[in-house]
């Protein structure tokens, strides 16, 4: 069986698709777009697409199964219900909705006319996020307790929907969703507090973020998202009982290090260090530490399709699960909630 793709908006994000996200030669196919910038049609043209002008003609064709929705945030909704209502599987791109509720009637409308609704949460099969799942699952650090997840840029935010509230701007929408959909499925328990600063430093738009979530049991996380930071902290920073993993950056570079003697030297020997008379925060002598390299993981975005393609086929179950991403959605309201009252949101079940 063949998958047909017809894309609703053919900008930055569809053409990634067409380009490297579809695998090639394995029962995916990019066929047709709609796009209301005529320049943009063109271009899908030129690689082969059948270009559509009309909304109405392009959910009639027969020339695909599946709707991807690759158009501005707040455009998500409505598009999404559209292309169920017409008979099409849909693939959304992230943030599948502006909020929770919006998510819910999409959810509703998939589930009466029984077809597969489904978000692209690339960030999933990231290779940064898979080491850290490996490493936490296999026990590498003992028992995890506090987590760090940041995306540092110094470039502001580009284009303009992005940077605008109405059109679903903002970083929150943007990478705090990847992020958090990570910390999700990351940690396997429930949420109980949100506390969320949304800056908006250099636009009208929420452009420097921070989050912070508690989760039942008893791990602390924090994301970090920021468009103007010019001296990044490392990508992850994953602390447990028994170690701490440190990846750096996009191209993994880290380690994790764990301790290697059951208890330091307390002597008063041992307190000369260049952090003054302190024993609790003088670095560890390497001699206690032991350094393991990174876990080695398979991570490619191109499972997201190949996965798509075997639910349609009902040979498998969707990776990305409504349910899941609307647990998500939920969380982002509370941070925008957290950021309007200046409060953390506490005694919650998510
Ligand atoms: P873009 O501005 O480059 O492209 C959007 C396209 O949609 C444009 O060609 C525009 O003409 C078209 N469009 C706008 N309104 C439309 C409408 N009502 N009907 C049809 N076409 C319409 O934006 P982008 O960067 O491609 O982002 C699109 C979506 O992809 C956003 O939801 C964004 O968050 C998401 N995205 C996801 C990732 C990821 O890693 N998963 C990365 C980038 C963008």
């Amino acid at each position: 069986m063949n998958i047909n793709i017809g894309a609703i908006g053919f900008g930055w994000m569809a053409y990634d698709h067409f380009k490297k996200i579809i695998p090639k030669g394995e029962g995916v196919s990019f066929t047709a777009a709609y796009d209301i910038d005529s320049a943009r049609l063109e271009f899908a043209q030129e690689l082969g697409l059948k270009p559509y002008g009309n909304l109405q003609k392009f959910l009639q064709s027969e020339d695909f199964d599946t709707v991807l929705v690759a158009t501005p945030n707040d455009s998500h909704k409505n598009l999404c219900i559209e292309a169920l209502r017409a008979g099409k599987h849909v693939i959304c791109e992230k943030p599948a909705t502006l909020n929770a509720a919006e998510l819910e009637e999409i959810i509703a409308v998939s589930k009466e006319v029984q077809k597969l609704f489904t978000v692209h949460h690339n960030r999933r099969r990231d290779r940064d996020f898979c080491i850290v799942k490996k490493a936490v699952s296999d026990g590498l650090l003992g028992k995890v307790f506090s987590i760090e997840s940041r995306v540092q840029g110094a470039n502001g935010i580009p284009g303009d929907w992005r940077r605008c509230k109405e059109s679903g701007g903002g970083m929150l929408l943007d990478w705090g969703v990847h992020l958090t959909d990570q910390l999700l499925r990351l940690i396997d328990s429930p949420v109980t507090s949100v506390y969320a600063r949304l800056n908006c430093v250099n636009y009208t738009v929420d452009d420097n973020i921070k989050i912070l979530l508690q989760f039942e049991n008893g791990i602390s996380a924090q994301i970090d998202v920021m468009t103007a930071c010019f001296l990044p902290l490392p990508r992850w920073q994953v602390l447990g009982s028994e170690g701490t993993l440190q990846i750096k950056n996009w191209e993994c570079e880290g380690s994790i290090v764990r301790g290697a003697v059951d208890e330091v030297d307390w002597s008063l020997e041992a307190i000369k260090n260049a952090a003054g008379s302190t024993r609790t925060m003088r670095p560890r002598p390497k001699s206690t530490v032991e350094s393991l390299p990174l876990p080695e993981v398979d991570a490619d975005w191109q499972d997201f399709y190949r996965n798509f393609k075997q639910a349609v086929e009902g040979k498998a179950k969707l990776n990305v699960q409504p349910e899941q991403v609307l647990r998500t959605a939920k969380v982002i309201d509370l941070c925008f909630q957290s950021a309007r009252e200046a409060k953390s949101i506490d005694h919650i079940s998510i």
